[in-house]
């Protein structure tokens, strides 16, 4: 005799789907059943708060910035990123979120209407909240602008190129702003000379 298929309602997506009579009753009876292998995963899935599942798919360990060594390692995400290097995760509410972003708001609270969050890092992977910071969208056109400006200029105005020896990073600002060494030194020399004329010709007097 064959069994008797009936729609069920998916414990997940609460859509029905067709089942057994004899698991529409573990439905009835409290027993969680779903339609489909993805709706069971999610489900389990969801359970958990975002911030832990953020928290447990982040290498805290990560490089530290070069132009900011003070900010500290990233928070770099383990997995996949999407094309334009950031990392998608699933909020409470099941939407699709930036990871950055929701760190954003899991540490430092709501991000305000129309604000878009900055990494100080320049590391679009990265999550740590000390490396974000909310922005308006044309603080952060920009920024990026500027960064982008002063990654164009490979020497200082007098010549010397920006190497890593010969540069000195500013590291107040959100920009990447350089001092150039060698030019320090001359200025450095030139001022020790005026100083041994100003005593010469005092005492010539
Ligand atoms: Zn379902
Ligand atoms: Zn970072
Ligand atoms: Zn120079």
């Amino acid at each position: 005799m064959p069994e008797k298929i009936i729609p069920i309602e998916c414990s997940h997506c609460h859509e029905p789907f067709l089942g057994s009579v004899a698991k529409a009753y573990k439905v009835k009876i409290g027993k969680l059943r779903f339609c489909s292998k993805e709706c069971r995963i999610a489900s389990k899935y969801r359970k958990v708060p975002v911030l832990e599942r953020l928290l447990g798919r982040l290498n805290k360990n990560g490089p530290i910035p070069e132009h900011r060594p003070e900010l500290g390692p990233c928070w770099v995400w383990i997995g996949p990123l999407n094309e334009n290097g950031y990392a998608n995760l699933r909020d409470d509410d099941w939407r699709t979120v930036k990871a950055h972003r929701i760190s954003f708001r899991e540490h430092k609270g709501e991000i305000p209407e129309g604000y878009e969050i900055d990494h100080l890092c320049r590391n679009r992977a990265c999550s740590n909240p000390d490396h974000l910071e909310a922005v308006t969208h044309m603080e952060n056109v920009q920024r990026s602008t500027i960064r982008q400006y002063h990654a164009s200029i490979t020497h200082c105005p007098r010549g010397h190129e920006y190497t890593k020896e010969n540069t000195k990073l500013d590291k107040r600002g959100p920009y990447l702003l350089r001092g150039c060494l060698a030019c320090k030194r001359q200025r450095y020399h030139d001022k020790k000379k005026q100083q041994i004329c100003v005593v010469d010709s005092g005492s010539v007097q």
